[in-house]
């Protein structure tokens, strides 16, 4: 959407170390996977950017055009029940972040739906209490319950996507009222 394109430079001049610590990520994930075979004399453990999460493949919504629940989504072939059993406990995560927190690493959750993930409110507190830079990306369905709590953990950022005005973000994700239940937890 025209106005995701015009965010992006305003978060890029407010937070410029962050985004450019983004950006190096980002660039460097993508290399990997465009040449993997390519001997970048990089250290992934010292040099750390960005770690992503995926907490969980559970999703409540449906959308068209989700890789994992879509149309073409690769859950269609009953591939969830394999996938669910691959699920990482809080304590084993705490133990990852423990280990990766010196490195100063941006942390980026995602799933599926994250808030599908039963104890995402206790390790991304975890996380901040950490120090670390947490965003979160959800589809913002849940975040009304949650509200009040996120903001008094202090997460760093959430991604939510609205991907039209409301009768045709309902049509793509799957769902009447998804529109006015991520309003609502805004
Ligand atoms: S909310 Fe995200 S994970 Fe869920 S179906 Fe939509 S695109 Fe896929």
């Amino acid at each position: 959407m025209k106005e995701n394109i015009v965010v992006v430079p305003v978060i890029f001049k407010k937070f410029k170390g962050l985004s450019a610590k983004m950006l190096y990520g980002f660039t460097k994930m993508g290399k990997t996977r465009l040449f993997p075979k390519h001997d970048y004399h990089y250290n992934h453990m010292k040099n750390l950017a960005l770690v992503y999460f995926n907490l969980t493949p559970l999703c409540n919504l449906r959308c068209r055009m989700c890789g994992q629940w879509g149309d073409k989504g690769k859950m269609k072939n009953g591939r969830i029940a394999e996938e669910i059993k691959t699920l990482v406990p809080l304590e084993r995560y705490k133990e990852i972040i423990d280990e990766i927190t010196p490195r100063r690493p941006v942390i980026y959750i995602w799933g599926g739906e994250p808030f599908l993930y039963p104890d995402l409110m206790p390790l991304a507190k975890y996380m901040v209490d950490k120090g670390l830079y947490v965003s979160v990306n959800t589809n913002g369905t849940f975040i009304e319950g949650y509200a009040e709590q996120i903001v008094r953990d202090r997460w760093s950022t959430i991604f939510v996507s609205l991907d039209a005005f409301e009768e045709t973000n309902d049509a793509m994700r799957g769902g009447g009222g998804v529109y006015q239940k991520v309003l609502q937890g805004f």
